[in-house]
């Protein structure tokens, strides 16, 4: 039997402009049993502002169809082509599946889009959609000022004397005379992304972090850190990392970067700043914020909307441990650690098994300190390299970084976790040796739920993950001790004492237990009230979606953007746009997500380390 998905270049591109070719018709016609027909029974449909204005999963073959016809009239999809300036369509695995994959141009009455389709055949050779993304790429009339778009710069200056580049940019970075339309606070690689994409949509943004320089969130990190994903996959919108650029950037490295990026492109961006509170007006549809400058001096500022990119290490998360105050050491949270120095020739207990406390262990440990790590609950333990990288393969694979991250966002969650539970079994006996190892110890392994791995623990609950960088094989040989929680009694003055009876000396305890997820953080800046109405931000909940990452929020004007640096330079240009277009009036304030659930999640969320 002939091979219905064929196997030249030409025969694969005739299928999909095929299928492309019908799914327009059905479409336009409004035929529902067409349209119907094109898709597997076990399908999906990502929409990304496209077809909704929201981001939004629809699964199975007859609620697609349902959802794609019920938005046709609004949004009058036409022009539906393979986009020959992408990577053309071509057979790929994924989860696991052999499939031929397009990318596609489309135009909705508000913009141009792009897709990916997934096709694959039915019992009867019939190629079918198996999954599908319609993306909204930009707004008619309101192109990012990139490439022929570019701004248009002075040639010369007639007058000599006149501001050049620097007094413009420095009188605009002010804000003597007015308030900018965005206020994002965080200048984290979140803060960057959708302050770079927002200025190149024409929006008037600034940035407050609270941190004296630029880059200080990477650079006050543990010296010897360098990231945990290749080069390749790390980049910033507008401006990728150079060539010349080793696969595991420094920290200080990308600190630096943080600094030339912001001048580059041109960002205003206030440090020792603190955002203090904020508080909406429906009314005039603005903010009234307070800010504090490391002198003390307050600013009130009316933006219309505020972006919040303040990672997740917000709140500290303290576990409430009876006994702590009994002991007679030091106590600190991980985020209050600097330098394993000062504990030279001491000893220590680390609580907690994440990506904090192995590295802050191994950083004590290397600066001549007795360290025990403490296991609260179970871990998951990935090599860095080659493991850890596994997901990335993607971004190896030829496609330029564009279609990478189109192919990424046109991933739904079913996909996402099949693929991740593949990739989660690859891994575990890549790193058998190491696994074993643990167990010998009576360290406590775990592999996330379905045994989909980190990336689902990141994306569930921001944590509860190690990526091995050299503190497993430590304790494995024993340089480093591992206890469990319930062996340990009580703390007293000297340490732990342990149900044994041993006492553990101890000068200093190191609470890595993370940190309490956002929406304690908008009750802190916007009252409790507004923190309910918003509801639970990151995970998935019931849903098929981050909640309330990269869209609307039940609060007008407030938005969130966090995660990896792939996440934030993919999902900061959707974000961007739904500014843009609410700047423009494009957005139905009827169709605004509606609070889902409304008490604040008591989740204490672990430090996020882990990437798209
Ligand atoms: C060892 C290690 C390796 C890693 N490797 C990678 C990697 O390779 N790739 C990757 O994508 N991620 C990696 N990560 C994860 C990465 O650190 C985080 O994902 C990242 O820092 C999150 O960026 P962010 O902009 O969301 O938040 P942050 O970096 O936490 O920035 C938030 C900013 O908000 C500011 N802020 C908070 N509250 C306020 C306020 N009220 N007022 C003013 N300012 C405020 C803070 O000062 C801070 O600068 C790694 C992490 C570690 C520890």
């Amino acid at each position: 039997m002939k091979d219905p998905m064929g196997s030249a270049p030409q025969e694969i591109e005739r299928a999909a402009a095929d299928w492309l070719g019908q799914f327009e018709k059905a479409l336009s016609t409004a035929d529902q049993p067409k349209l119907r027909s094109l898709f597997h029974a076990d399908s999906h449909w990502r929409d990304v502002l496209a077809f909704t204005w929201q981001i939004e999963t629809v699964s199975g073959g007859e609620s697609v169809a349902k959802g794609l016809g019920d938005r046709v009239a609004r949004t009058q999809p036409s022009r539906f082509a393979i986009d020959p300036q992408r990577t053309p369509p071509r057979r790929v695995i994924r989860a696991g599946v052999e499939t031929i994959e397009a990318i596609f141009a489309f135009q909705t009455v508000d913009g141009r889009g792009s897709g990916v389709v997934r096709l694959t055949p039915d019992s009867k050779g019939v190629l079918k959609a198996w999954t599908l993304l319609t993306a909204l790429e930009a707004l008619h009339g309101h192109e990012e000022h990139v490439g022929s778009y570019r701004p248009r710069g002075e040639a010369h200056a007639r007058d000599f004397r006149g501001p050049n580049w620097l007094d413009l940019r420095k009188q605009a970075a002010r804000y003597t005379d007015r308030d900018p339309a965005v206020l994002v606070v965080g200048g984290g690689q979140a803060g960057l992304s959708i302050a770079a994409r927002l200025n190149q949509l024409g929006i008037d943004t600034l940035i407050v972090d609270r941190m004296p320089r630029i880059g200080d969130n990477w650079r006050k990190r543990y010296h010897a850190l360098t990231l945990h994903n290749q080069v390749q996959v790390n980049h910033l919108p507008y401006m990728p990392f150079p060539p010349t650029w080793p696969t595991y950037i420094p920290k200080d490295k990308l600190a630096g970067w943080f600094e030339a990026y912001v001048d580059s492109l041109e960002l205003n961006f206030w440090t020792g700043t603190e955002f203090e509170s904020g508080r909406y007006d429906e009314r005039d549809g603005r903010w009234t914020v307070m800010l504090r400058g490391a002198d003390g001096a307050r600013r009130e500022m009316h933006p219309r909307h505020v972006v919040l990119a303040t990672g997740v290490s917000g709140i500290p998360n303290i576990p409430d441990i009876p006994s702590l105050p009994d002991f007679g050491g030091t106590v600190l949270h991980s985020s209050q650690y600097d330098d394993g120095d000062a504990w030279k020739g001491k000893s220590a207990i680390v609580v907690g098994t994440g990506n904090s406390g192995h590295d802050i262990a191994q950083d004590l440990h290397s600066s001549g300190v007795k360290v025990t790590l403490v296991q609260r609950s179970p871990t998951l333990i990935v090599n860095v390299e080659p493991s850890a990288q596994l997901p990335y393969a993607l971004y190896d694979e030829g496609p330029s970084l564009e279609d990478c991250d189109l192919i990424t966002v046109a991933t739904p969650l079913a996909l996402g976790k099949k693929t991740h539970a593949l990739l989660t079994e690859q891994a575990r006996q890549m790193d058998k040796a190491l696994l074993d190892g643990l167990e010998r110890i009576g360290f406590r392994l775990d592999f996330g739920e379905d045994g989909t791995g980190w990336q689902f623990k990141y994306l569930t609950r921001g944590g509860g993950y190690y990526f091995n960088v050299g503190c497993s094989d430590l304790l494995v040989e024993g340089a480093i001790r591992l206890l469990q929680f319930a062996d340990i009694d009580r703390f007293v003055k000297d340490g732990a004492r342990l149900r044994s009876g041993k006492l553990l000396a101890a000068d200093l305890v190191v609470l890595a237990t993370g940190y309490k997820g956002q929406e304690h953080l908008v009750s802190k800046l916007f009252g409790a009230e507004a923190a309910e109405r918003v509801g639970p931000i990151w995970g998935f909940g019931e849903g098929q979606e981050l909640r309330n990452m990269f869209v609307r929020t039940p609060q007008p004007g407030l938005w969130f953007i966090a995660g990896s640096l792939a996440q934030c330079r993919i999902y900061s240009k959707y974000l961007a746009l739904q500014i843009k277009a609410s700047e423009l009036g494009m957005l139905d304030d009827r169709s605004r997500p509606q609070s889902r659930q409304s008490a604040p999640s008591a989740v204490a969320l672990a430090t996020a380390q882990g990437p798209a």
